[in-house]
């Protein structure tokens, strides 16, 4: 079956061209899909651009909306386990944590379900002057094209395509080119769950070839991205012509704070889950440590010496603990970092190799690593690497933390460790991110709003706020007992 998803059709290229989808576990080929060019990308923005003007989804109530939505969260529910191979198989995550991610996933569709359920109503304004009704009501902004990365593929989807069907827009939705698979099941359920033709579209293929005319087409009114810092400047770029809305949710280089009076065992595990979770290729990974002077010895030690224990293995080892890259370019990518930071004078106290064992040699796998005595300015501090990379840099005092944790173009997230509430709280005050971990990190809801400060991005996706990203406020003023004004007698 043809895999692009065209006004209510599944259909292949119009030029035929296809793409090989390979595991990155051990490259073996998972499918061949089709790959769609800009002939494609103009039908599915011409589909969704009908489908607001004159279909049925922007004009069906939104309580309907929010029941639709609880049924695409059943079904996900019931095929949570094929969804969680389709995903490993892809990206190359253990199968348990596409597992928890599909759990994530329905709940996401469930929250904005219920938003979309009780978002009709409006503001009444007190205007204050008898013989008015003064509403502010809130309208879907029109076609959205969706863009996503390849790390948390239907995750980043669903942050998304939730919230923009909850507010009743159409869509069209372009998937990393590297991890199509579960974009193509999701358009599935949401056909069987009753989404009307046209209100959904799907179009596989690379960014420059797609990408760019959902994102320059002055019939897409905004464009929602989630991915690289250069790829949103592009979009910015090329959103900018036509004015669109855009929101983005781009990389991060977040640090973690460990005070000497942290929790010795806590701030250990947390520092290694907070870098080395999916092989560090997360974008809130917690890549920077920033440690105590007087605790620096124990904990590097310690985590140095656990990170050398992580089991590396492909989606379906039960043993194995991180996975491999996504790809080989993206590894290479990963080991011209620890070269640079090697050469710029960081200490390498594991890792910083591919694993010798046989098993793993035609998989992408790199070693949990970490570079001490790193400073700031480095390129492997200063830049994401998205890899299993974690550089250490000592502070003095909380003055000093704050300063180092700040100094970077980025503001995604950040997490702080220590048993002094005070503290805690002035420090989460101090970080420019747009998520603060205390003694925890990682852990989100659908109910938070989640995104960048700086250049990790513009807007928010969850929470009430990123069912706004999808929404146009209206004020309708209605004069009840017109009168003539008589302004110019
Ligand atoms: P990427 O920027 O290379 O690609 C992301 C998507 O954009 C893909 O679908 C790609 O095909 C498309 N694209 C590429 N060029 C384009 C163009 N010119 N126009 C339109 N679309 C284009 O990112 P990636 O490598 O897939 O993902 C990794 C990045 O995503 C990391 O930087 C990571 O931090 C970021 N990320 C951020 C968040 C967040 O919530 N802030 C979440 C996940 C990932």
């Amino acid at each position: 079956m043809p895999e692009l998803y065209i006004d209510g059709r599944w259909t292949a290229a119009v030029d035929g061209r296809t793409r090989e989808i390979r595991c990155p576990a051990d490259g073996s080929l998972v499918a061949i899909v089709d790959e769609a060019g800009p002939k494609d990308a103009a039908a599915a923005i011409a589909a969704a651009r009908d489908a607001f003007d004159r279909g049925p989804w922007p004009r069906t109530p939104a309580a309907e909306r929010g029941r639709l939505l609880q049924r695409v969260a059943d079904l996900l529910e019931r095929d949570k386990s094929d969804l969680a191979r389709a995903e490993s198989l892809d990206t190359g995550k253990r199968l348990v944590e596409s597992e928890y991610d599909l759990d994530d996933i329905a709940n996401c569709f469930r929250y904005f379900g219920d938003l979309a359920a009780g978002s009709e109503a409006g503001r009444v304004i007190e205007t204050g002057r008898p013989g008015t009704d003064s509403r502010v009501v809130h309208e879907p902004v029109g076609v959205c094209s969706l863009i996503t990365p390849w790390n948390y593929p239907l995750l980043q989807t669903a942050w998304k395509v939730a919230p923009a069907l909850a507010a009743g827009n159409t869509f069209v939705l372009k998937p990393s080119e590297l991890t199509p698979h579960t974009a193509i099941a999701l358009m599935r359920l949401l056909r069987e769950a009753g989404l009307p033709g046209g209100a959904g579209n799907l179009l596989l293929g690379a960014g420059p070839a797609v990408g760019t005319p959902l994102t320059g087409d002055e019939r897409v009114d905004l464009v929602s991205f989630t991915g690289g810092v250069a790829t949103g400047r592009a979009i910015m770029a090329a959103a900018a012509p036509t004015v669109k809305k855009i929101a983005l949710e781009l990389g991060g280089k977040n640090p973690n704070i460990v005070f000497a009076d942290a929790d010795f065992e806590t701030a250990v595990d947390h520092a290694l889950m907070a870098v080395f979770l999916h092989s560090g290729q997360v974008c809130s990974a917690g890549a920077r440590l920033l440690v105590q002077q007087e605790l620096h010895d124990a904990l590097v030690d310690e985590i140095v010496a656990r990170a050398r224990r992580i089991p590396l293995g492909g989606p379906f080892d039960g043993h194995a603990r991180t996975g491999p890259l996504i790809s080989a370019a993206h590894r290479e990518k990963v080991e011209a970092y620890v070269a640079a930071g090697l050469e710029e004078g960081a200490v390498l106290r594991c890792g910083g190799k591919r694993p010798d064992d046989p098993a793993l040699s035609k998989g992408y796998y790199y070693l949990p690593t970490v570079l001490d005595d790193c400073v700031p300015g480095m390129s492997v501090v200063r830049d994401e690497s998205f890899g299993p990379v974690l550089t250490v840099e000592r502070f003095r005092d909380e003055d000093e933390a704050l300063a180092l944790a700040n100094d970077t173009m980025y503001g995604l997230a950040a997490g702080v460790f220590t048993q002094d509430a005070g503290r805690a709280r002035r420090v989460a005050s101090g970080l420019r991110a747009g998520t603060v971990w205390i003694n925890d990190f990682h852990p989100y809801v659908p109910q938070a709003e989640w995104g960048g400060m700086k250049q990790s991005g513009i807007g928010r996706e969850l929470g009430p706020a990123g069912l706004a990203e999808y929404q146009e406020a209206k004020h309708i003023w209605w004069n009840t007992s017109p009168q003539p004004q008589r302004w110019f007698e």
